[in-house]
């Protein structure tokens, strides 16, 4: 005996595309209106939606209403919705925490990374990178709040490394991210990310040409956009609070 069971039902379906396609549109009309009230050039703030422990699914809806450009955080994770959505122009960046063991991958399969804090890491990222491939694009990932165990470096030695990581090959060093301590009042918010603009000036002062400025979540992307990011990497607001990881 077989029985067929659509996995979702069709009418909950509709609702949900109708959900994910409201948020988008929300999304972008704030991004728009945050970009005009504090002029910012229009179009001058991408939006990348981070799509972890979301389902394929709500990628291909995603793309679907023109959303290009994804985040993941978890190698094994991503892996399996890169292959699935192959040569569909998706532009691929890994936010997550990088390890040795990862970069291999990463530099085969992703467009972006963001959370580069360690020559070491860059290096190995030089040379895994597919000559085949265009440069894999990179941010230096900040610990901008200085929490004792936050990824990435600290601001006072941000410019030395900038300036080693420019000069590898198969890499184009783009600029810095960060995830600054959450804050609830919005200009605690803004001076962390004015502060992560200061250190943008500073490299590019320095002859290493920066453009992005990757910074802004969910809850802080209006005090982001205001200081200048170029990337906002939106999650809970696009698809809801995630389940609690628990592996
Ligand atoms: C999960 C994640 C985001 C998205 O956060 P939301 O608060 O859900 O918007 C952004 N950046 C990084 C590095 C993340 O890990």
């Amino acid at each position: 005996m077989c029985y067929y069971y659509p996995k979702v039902h069709p009418m909950w379906q509709i609702g949900k595309m109708d959900t994910l396609a409201q948020s988008l549109d929300n999304i972008r009309t704030r991004i728009t209106q945050i970009e005009a009230r504090f002029q910012r050039p229009a179009g001058s703030v991408r939006l990348l939606a981070v799509t972890k422990t979301r389902p394929v699914e709500d990628l291909e809806q995603c793309l679907a209403l023109g959303q290009t450009c994804f985040g993941e955080s978890y190698l094994q994770e991503a892996l399996p919705k890169i292959t699935h959505l192959a040569g569909k122009g998706i532009e691929w960046h890994f936010i997550g925490p990088l390890q040795s063991n990862k970069t291999q991958a990463i530099a085969h399969h992703f467009d972006w990374v963001h959370g580069v804090d360690r020559l070491k890491i860059a290096q190995r990222l030089s040379s895994q990178r597919p000559d085949t491939l265009p440069p894999l694009n990179l941010c230096i990932q900040v610990n901008i709040s200085q929490e004792p165990v936050k990824a990435g470096v600290s601001p006072n030695e941000v410019l030395a490394l900038a300036r080693q990581i420019a000069p590898l090959p198969q890499l184009q060093l783009r600029g810095l991210m960060a995830i600054p301590a959450p804050a609830s009042d919005i200009e605690d918010q803004r001076a962390a990310f004015r502060a992560m603009h200061g250190l943008f000036d500073q490299i590019n002062a320095q002859g290493i040409a920066l453009d992005t400025l990757s910074m802004g979540m969910s809850d802080d992307m209006e005090a982001a956009i205001a200081e200048g990011a170029t990337i906002v990497r939106i999650g809970s607001a696009l698809f809801g609070v995630r389940p609690t990881k628990t592996a």
